[in-house]
């Protein structure tokens, strides 16, 4: 029997970050899944990724933005035949195809430890996909440009329009059944240094909102600052400076604050290494995009400038190039993945240069508990690096000014740039205790606000 008004379930970031999948079902019948994230943290979240899909095939899914937690399961939907379009914006689509074969990477790397260890309840341990199901995901990648509507289905239309939190990031204004539906996504911030500012929201009757920073405020200290004092540090130190960064997102901020630190004369002109092949391939895409550019990039890109090019920057692709980069002495800088130091290219370079009291690590995001990244913070005196124990002598430093999400007081002020306030609110993407204050604070304002649970459904009457 086919509902008689759209309605929405919440698969997916319901009372966490992670795993983003939000179900709109239209009037007819029509099944929309706006973005298909997989499940990280936890085990017990993790396991969710493997539960079966009992929410049926889908006419349409259509992705916010590339994180894997917002695309990563869709290899797992379309091995299993369940997806008819899929629907993003072009950054999205050239990201996703960086992301996601690295994702099914993974898990066949997962699964071939877990039948090496036989830890696994099935005989041979299967991945969650494949690398051939992440190409097929890839290839049904349908790009679209934003601020244009597009049909979905018969009766349900989307837009994309700019969120500025990772190239090609949208929020959604969706039109089905008489009712608009605006999916925040992940939000950027106003003024990030490198992509756009977000667009302002449009009219909604229900709005989807992201809530990572609903308890949190971003530091006053622009990221400029601290990156500054952190290079200088470091270059008195005298060893090499090493900054474990996401390939994507984090490395060209870093790149490009340093670019414009050099350009004022603030640090002098330095050996920089980008050693990811990620990194590599996904940096030339933010110059691909002017819609997804801030006003500095457009204008620096108009005069010729490359504005994620420090003057004595290198990338590193190949291993035996970065095998090179192990012997080198003195100050230089790498930049690596991964950001917590949970696998990549930084291992090495930790391996070699943590026992040296010379040597500066840079921690620039959040360092989840249980990861390399969080000990290094907490001080620890010794890391174990791929079996063996190194000690540990650098300085560890930190800087908090990145990121990629609007905070509180930002989103409340991209809220009021809506013409009119949503007919109702649903608090997702954020931890309990951030989805509360964001409760409390909307509410307060006389909205109809609610906190979903996972799995919850809702008629949008
Ligand atoms: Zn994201």
């Amino acid at each position: 029997m086919c509902p008689a008004v759209a309605k929405l379930t919440f698969l997916g970031a319901a009372q966490t970050v992670t795993g983003s999948r939000h179900l709109l079902t239209t009037a007819s019948g029509k099944r929309i899944l706006i973005d298909a994230g997989l499940f990280q943290g936890r085990k017990e979240l993790r396991l969710r990724n493997w539960q079966p899909w009992t929410a049926g095939p889908l006419d349409a899914v259509i992705l916010t933005h590339a994180h894997i937690d917002h695309t990563g399961y869709l290899p797992r939907l379309i091995g299993q035949g369940l997806v008819r379009r899929v629907l993003c914006t072009h950054g999205t689509r050239d990201l996703a195809a960086i992301l996601l074969p690295d994702s099914a990477h993974l898990q066949e790397e997962e699964a071939r430890y877990a039948n090496r260890r036989g830890y696994s309840k099935h005989q041979p341990a299967l991945p969650l996909y494949t690398a051939d199901d992440a190409e097929q995901a890839v290839r049904r990648l349908e790009p679209h440009p934003y601020d244009v509507p597009v049909q979905v289905v018969d009766g349900v239309e989307v837009t994309f329009h700019q969120a500025g939190h990772i190239l090609g990031a949208a929020f959604l204004d969706v039109r089905a059944d008489g009712k608009r539906i605006l999916f925040s996504g992940d939000l950027g911030r106003q003024n990030s240094t490198l992509l756009a500012n977000p667009d302002d929201p449009t009219a909604a009757d229900a709005l989807l909102l992201e809530s990572t920073y609903g308890d949190r405020t971003h530091p006053e200290e622009p990221a400029a600052e601290q990156l500054q004092k952190a290079i200088l540090a470091a270059l008195q130190r005298g060893g090499p400076l090493l900054i474990p960064a996401f390939a994507i997102g984090r490395t060209q901020e870093i790149l490009f604050l340093w670019r414009r630190l050099e350009h004022e004369g603030r640090i002098p002109k330095v050996p920089v290494f980008v050693d990811s092949p990620m990194a590599t391939d996904a940096t030339p895409l933010y110059l691909k995009y002017p819609a997804d550019q801030s006003d500095e990039v457009r204008s620096l890109l108009a005069r010729n400038v490359r504005p994620l090019q420090p003057a004595r920057l290198q990338f590193v692709r190949g291993g035996s190039e970065s095998a090179k980069l192990l012997e080198r002495d003195g100050f230089f800088a790498v930049i690596a993945a991964s950001g917590m130091v949970t696998g990549g290219r930084i291992l090495s370079h930790l391996e070699r240069h943590l026992p040296d009291p010379a040597t500066t690590v840079l921690l620039v995001g959040y360092q989840a508990e249980e990861t390399r990244g969080r000990r290094l913070l907490q001080g620890a005196t010794e890391l174990k690096l791929r079996g063996t124990i190194v000690p540990v002598r650098a300085k560890i430093a930190q800087m908090s000014g990145f990121s990629a999400h609007a905070d509180w007081r930002e989103e409340e002020q991209w809220l009021a740039k809506a013409p009119s306030p949503p007919g109702r609110v649903f608090l997702v993407h954020g931890e309990p205790a951030a989805l509360e204050a964001q409760r409390v604070r909307l509410a307060a304002k006389g909205w109809r606000v609610q906190i979903p649970q996972p799995g919850e459904e809702v008629a949008l009457a």
